[in-house]
């Protein structure tokens, strides 16, 4: 038992009873290709609720009633994160607001990838200071990335937070509210590390009721010099096919017609199972025979790690299992990839590439660079700008090489200086849109197979959804389409989206 004061922090083994991509537009700082309404980032994203939703199947006289305003930083693993907590607390009878000055619950899901999300988390911190001054009764919780690296110190640093939930405890969560509501010492602190991330039979409330996150691993085994991932959620741990296969069904059966699996390194799902227990290539059959499933894709693709059964498997279920990827480059330069320590060269990306494209010919890739990594020199960065010239991917997100603590890269020179990095990045993000838009235009007078869910922000006449390859496709139609799929000819492009009339097969 390791319950220390003034900070109370949970067991190894927490005994209650009943009892892991992409950033931000604003943090990458590029071009319109980049902003994609499906990501949270560094500003953060509010948590809207489903109004539809029924509340409270587990109802909790403690949690009942509280009103909770949740933001949610960094990766699509984040967000699955959130929409899973607001399920729990959902279950329990809590609600959720957008307005952070109505809430009794205000709860940031943190991001340590990158610098910036956690300075806007520290600013949030700060300023709250006041607002718990003024309303004591008011909760203040940390969770995820930033709560598992530095949980103490934001205990010591903000000891008016009354909850910190690290990335190994989030299944705990409405638990540990409750016993801070019990009147529990704050600030409550659960960093210790669980073997797995457990949310049994929750269902995710989600902001879509079509398309859902669904984490098929936890934890990454990688050791890029870079990443802080590792060391924030752990060892990878896979969940069983059949586990994977109950949440999917449970979300077909709430409506969801499009599950995206994630991953930090997709490709390894199953590894610790016994390769041939487990692996994606079956674990994508698998969810291939739900019926009502009518769209997969998975995230995210590692080029060391791809193998071509991959592909084969994309190839055969081709009519399930869209033809999409998001594989990081990171670097076209050897020389960066091994200081990286990511474990491919150049000519290995291009051969998975191929590979991929050979099998697949529809196959649309996205890709993460970083700019400006340690040793990157002008001959360097000139290799990664002609490995986006020669890969083509139709999107990409473009980063600043930022220090993270505690990773190998910390002991190397951070050398490149801000002004050389702002200028490789402005290129490389320049030369992206200039691919995406003579990529999206290509696709003009083609029909698009769009999953439509929502009514666009901008016109209440237009919709708004997905093509197989992922592109943001907008329309006009009525508001009774959304939830269904559209055929859309395509008429216009822009670098980040598709324009299109609706084929109607009456007319
Ligand atoms: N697991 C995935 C992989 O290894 O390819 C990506 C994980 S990370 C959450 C998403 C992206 O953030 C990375 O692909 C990388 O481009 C970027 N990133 C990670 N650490 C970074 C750092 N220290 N500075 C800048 N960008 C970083």
């Amino acid at each position: 038992m390791a319950w220390h004061s003034p900070y109370l922090r949970l067991p190894r083994h927490l005994d209650l009873p009943g009892g892991g991509m992409v950033p931000s537009p604003s943090e990458r700082g590029v071009a319109a290709s980049d902003k994609d309404p499906d990501l949270c980032g560094a500003e953060g994203e509010v948590y809207r609720p489903d109004p539809l939703t029924l509340a409270g199947s587990r109802r909790h006289p403690l949690i009942t009633g509280t009103k909770v305003h949740m933001v949610t930083f960094g990766c699509q693993m984040n967000k699955y994160d959130s929409e899973m907590v607001a399920g729990l607390l959902n279950e329990k009878g809590a609600a959720f607001v957008e307005d952070e000055r109505q809430a009794d619950l205000i709860l940031f899901n943190t991001c340590s990838v990158r610098a910036q999300a956690e300075d806007r988390v520290h600013g949030r911190l700060g300023s709250l200071k006041r607002r718990k001054r003024e309303d004591p009764a008011v909760l203040l919780a940390v969770m995820g990335c930033m709560a598992q690296k530095e949980g103490e110190q934001i205990a010591k640093r903000y000891p008016y937070v009354d909850l910190i939930v690290g990335t190994r405890q989030l299944h705990q969560f409405a638990k540990l509210l409750e016993r801070v509501k019990e009147g529990a010492p704050t600030p409550l602190l659960a960093i210790d590390a669980a073997p797995a991330v457990e949310f049994g039979e929750t269902v995710a409330r989600r902001d879509s009721r079509w398309k859902a996150y669904l984490a098929v691993t936890r934890g990454c085994n990688k050791r890029c010099t870079f990443c802080v991932v590792p060391y924030t959620r752990g060892p990878e741990v896979s969940r069983t096919i059949g586990d994977v296969i109950t949440e999917a069904k449970r979300l077909v059966d709430d409506g969801v017609l499009e599950i995206m699996l994630l991953g930090q390194t997709i490709d390894t799902y199953g590894f610790d199972l016994g390769r041939e227990n487990a692996n994606l290539p079956k674990l994508l059959r698998a969810l291939c025979a739900i019926t009502g499933l009518r769209r997969i894709r998975f995230i995210t693709s590692h080029p060391e790690e791809c193998q071509d059964d991959l592909w084969r498997t994309m190839a055969d279920c081709g009519d399930k299992v869209m033809p999409f990827i998001h594989m990081p480059a990171q670097s076209g330069s050897d020389a960066v990839l091994r200081r990286m320590a990511r474990g491919y060269t150049r000519k290995r990306y291009l051969d998975v590439v191929a590979s991929a494209r050979k099998h697949c010919p529809e196959l649309e890739i996205t890709s993460d660079w970083i700019v400006g990594f340690c040793g990157e020199n002008d001959a360097d960065f000139e290799q990664s700008f002609s490995l986006m010239q020669e890969v083509r991917p139709c999107s990409s997100y473009i980063f600043t090489y930022s220090v993270r603590e505690g990773t190998p890269a910390q002991r190397l020179d951070d050398d490149v200086p801000e002004t050389a990095k702002k200028e490789r990045h402005a290129r490389l993000s320049e030369a992206q849109d200039a691919i995406s838009l003579e990529k999206n235009r290509a696709r003009i007078g083609q029909v698009e197979e769009v999953l439509v869910e929502g009514v666009s922000k901008t016109d209440t006449e237009r919709l708004t959804g997905r093509s197989a390859q992922y592109r943001p496709v907008h329309f006009a139609g009525s508001q009774d389409l959304v939830g269904t799929f559209a055929e859309v000819r395509i008429t216009q492009a822009s670098g980040h989206s598709l324009q299109g009339d609706r084929i109607t097969h009456d007319s």
